[in-house]
């Protein structure tokens, strides 16, 4: 049975509608909040009705309250997907039947623990980082979790990762991906991760808000220039059908035509 004691543990970490917000450090590139609509476990643990999303929707397992509760006792925690989101995209992979995923940033593996646990028992999921001391968090809540077979680590460059899948044959063979680890990199992500989708397969790609800063990119920071560059281009790609939501930080779906 899932655990839904919410109004404790919701101070650490849940959703997030309509308004802005951000998303952690990557390597030393803080997502930092500004104009919020805000990650529950972040600005959102203020806020009353992010709190009834929460109470009324969240149905968390309980190795992923676990592991998330692991997370916010790490200075980084700001970079954990907010479990709101996750269960929504755990819940969308579910709902196109999807036996491959791609995780690219898995940081302590909150939202590649969720995906993998909405996998079939044969499914997989990708998980694309270079640090061995994020991952290692990730680790015993996965084998508690009895998904660990699932879930097949990669630490590299999660370039390298994508290159390798394709060059190994594995094109148009993945369902769903969820693109969230450095900004600079999110056009070549989204790219290899479209060579990799089969058709009806969903690219989600999270902090395309930043904060609100793509409101004004200023033009020196490379991260906001690259997210809003890529926000403008998908907003023209007739190669998918789109969807921006103001869930998290802002999350696009993008569904492979
Ligand atoms: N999706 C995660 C979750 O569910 O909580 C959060 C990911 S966190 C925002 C970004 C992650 O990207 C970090 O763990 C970082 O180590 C990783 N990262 C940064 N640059 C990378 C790269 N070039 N290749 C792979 N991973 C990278
Ligand atoms: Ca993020």
């Amino acid at each position: 049975m899932l655990h839904l004691n919410l109004n404790k543990e919701v101070l650490f970490g849940s959703v997030t509608v309509g308004v802005v917000f951000v998303t952690g450090y990557l390597f030393g590139k803080k997502e930092v909040p500004r104009m919020s609509i805000s990650k529950s476990h972040t600005a959102g643990q203020n806020n009353p009705l992010m709190q009834y999303v929460l109470n009324h929707s969240l149905r968390e397992h309980p190795v992923l309250k676990k592991l998330r509760l692991r997370t916010m006792e790490d200075p980084r925690n700001i970079m954990m997907v907010a479990c709101e989101q996750s269960q929504f995209m755990a819940n969308l992979a579910k709902l196109i039947q999807a036996k491959k995923a791609i995780e690219i940033g898995v940081y302590t593996g909150y939202n590649t623990l969720n995906v993998a646990l909405a996998l079939p028992e044969d499914g997989v999921v990708v998980a694309c980082d270079i640090s061995e001391e994020f991952t290692n968090i990730a680790k015993p809540f996965w084998k508690e979790a009895g998904v660990e077979q699932k879930i097949d680590l990669r630490i590299q460059p999660a370039l390298k990762t994508l290159d390798d899948l394709l060059s190994s044959g594995q094109a148009e063979t993945f369902d769903f991906v969820f693109i969230d680890a450095d900004k600079s990199n999110y056009d070549n992500y989204y790219e290899k991760s479209l060579q990799l989708l089969r058709k009806g397969g969903i690219i989600a790609i999270d902090n395309v808000l930043w904060g609100g800063q793509v409101l004004n990119p200023s033009p020196g920071d490379a991260d906001t220039v690259a997210i809003d560059k890529l926000n403008k281009k998908l907003h023209r790609d007739l190669r998918v059908t789109l969807s921006m939501l103001t869930v998290g930080d802002g999350l696009t779906l993008a569904v492979k035509l």
